[in-house]
């Protein structure tokens, strides 16, 4: 059995699995797909971390992954490229302005963070 916490603002998600061994993979599909993810949705709190490539900036607002393209203020979806149209708007201090567009085409990709802090995509 395994369990852990997630918590935010005071109050903690315990999950608990009936697994007597947990891999990478039963971990991402027991416990990083069906409740980070969905919870991951509910932080609106805008996060800037150091895209994979590491040139640029990746913004991460409620699961889901943003770029900028020509301008430091306007972000795209990281799925653009796959047609979705979701788009926010900060300011130059990274703020967020307004929601351009807020609904995907897509489910929100499966972020992980290792010790350094580094987000990658699972
Ligand atoms: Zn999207």
């Amino acid at each position: 059995m395994v369990s852990g916490g997630i918590s935010l603002q005071g109050k903690t998600v315990l999950v608990i699995l009936d697994e007597v061994t947990v891999t990478a993979a039963s971990y991402v599909e027991r416990v990083i797909r069906l409740h980070v993810i969905p919870f991951s949705q509910k932080i609106d709190v805008l996060e800037f971390v150091p895209s994979n490539r590491g040139k640029g900036i990746t913004l991460i607002y409620k699961g889901y992954t943003y770029a900028h393209i020509h301008s430091k203020t306007r972000w795209y979806c990281s799925k653009k490229a796959k047609g979705c149209k979701a788009r926010l708007h900060t300011t130059d201090e990274g703020e967020l302005v307004a929601v351009g567009e807020s609904s995907h085409n897509h489910p929100p990709p499966t972020l992980f963070r290792d010790s350094d802090g580094k987000v990658h995509r699972l």
